[in-house]
């Protein structure tokens, strides 16, 4: 097959799980302001997150992010480092007291939350896929809920396993906390449902580097454990906006163009109609041959990160190193399940999943 990069001379279509490809019209708008941001003859990176040339850009963030998720007034957002597995720690240092906090094990991240949380509180396990090899999400219905549970914490889409949950769980009252690292901006969200949702940046918002987290008021009232560093207090945190240290400022900004591009593009309902348009496409081939396979519950298939194998692993490295010689770039599955992965976040455009299933089609020809 030709190699799919040779006529736009520059940009892979590239399927990293994250850090992940970013809109090329954002990348541009970065690149044109780079030296000379807004006409002030420095980088965005070269100022202070104090002055008020940042400022601007740090609340224009915050105000896009609102609009776009319809996010309460009620809900502080933060914008922190650490990641991912930053909040697995943050989320049971601020919101457990140290007592009983439920976990729901759908895969990689939400097994390694519970062994973070395990270090400050009572894990309790509400619900555990491991014994499917992590292929599906326990019906709701046989969730342990315990009334005197401090939070519940799910992830709602698992990365490595590619499985993402199509609903909110109800928790009977209990705080939901969620883990949107890989799916935040993938589709509308109703933040009232949940006391906290958090993400890491580096898949759909900005490079690596920022967190994400919008937080309930009264989750922000809850007594850290003592010894919670100021850093990893989220209360501490939203009374200095974000600032209490030197915050990610490169990254910050790009999440504030991410922002202006997804309104751009018409918002999530949009986002998510692309979203789904793309996964269902490569579902459906996958589906319709022998010789590629997804082991997830189709009901619970993620749209973001679509997992799949062909007969053999050889043929599996193969299929990766032959497409990263295309330009289909970062195909290999996550080291703990293997196969194939292809990430195919918000600024994967339609053509890229396109030009994968020409090359799987191909492929197939080959060596089937
Ligand atoms: N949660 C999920 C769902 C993830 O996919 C990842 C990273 N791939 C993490 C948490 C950890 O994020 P980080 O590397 O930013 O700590």
């Amino acid at each position: 097959m030709q190699n799919v990069i040779a006529d736009k001379k520059v940009r892979a279509y590239n399927f990293s799980p994250g850090p992940a490809m970013l809109p090329e019209e954002v990348m541009q708008q970065a690149q044109r302001e780079f030296l000379n941001w807004n006409g002030t003859g420095m980088s965005v990176m070269e100022i202070s997150h104090r002055s008020s040339l940042f400022i601007e850009i740090a609340e224009k963030a915050e105000h896009d992010l609102r609009d776009i998720l319809h996010i309460p007034k009620h809900y502080k957002v933060l914008f922190m480092h650490g990641g991912g597995r930053g909040q697995f720690a943050m989320v049971p240092m601020n919101l457990s007291g140290g007592k009983k906090a439920g976990y729901v094990q759908t895969g990689v991240w939400s097994q390694t939350a519970v062994e973070e949380a395990k270090l400050f509180c009572d894990v309790q396990m509400v619900a555990n896929s491991e014994k499917d090899n992590f292929t599906t999400i326990p019906s709701p219905e046989k969730w342990q809920l315990d009334k005197d549970l401090t939070y519940v914490h799910y992830v709602e889409n698992e990365t490595v396993h590619g499985v993402e949950f199509q609903y909110i769980p109800d928790t009977q009252g209990i705080p939901l906390v969620v883990d949107m690292s890989s799916n935040i901006l993938s589709r509308p969200v109703d933040v009232n449902k949940f006391g906290l949702i958090y993400a890491c940046g580096q898949k759909n918002v900005a490079p690596a580097g920022i967190t994400i987290a919008i937080i309930h008021e009264d989750l922000l009232k809850r007594k850290p454990l003592p010894t919670t560093p100021s850093i990893f207090r989220y209360l501490e945190q939203a009374e200095h906006d974000s600032m209490l240290n030197t915050p990610a400022t490169f990254p910050w900004y790009m999440a504030g163009l991410v922002f202006q591009w997804v309104k751009r593009q018409g918002g999530l309902e949009v986002i998510a109609q692309m979203n789904q348009r793309k996964a269902d496409k490569l579902y459906q081939y996958i589906d319709q041959t022998d010789f590629y396979s997804n082991p997830v519950n189709p009901k619970h298939r993620s749209r973001m990160n679509v997992i799949f194998r062909t007969p053999t692993d050889e043929l599996d490295t193969l299929f990766a190193k032959e497409a990263t010689k295309i330009g289909l770039t970062n195909l290999k599955g996550h080291r703990v399940i293997g196969g194939i992965r292809a990430s195919i976040y918000n600024a994967m455009p339609e053509e890229g999943v396109d030009a994968l299933i020409l090359f799987m089609r191909d492929f197939v020809k080959r060596y089937g």
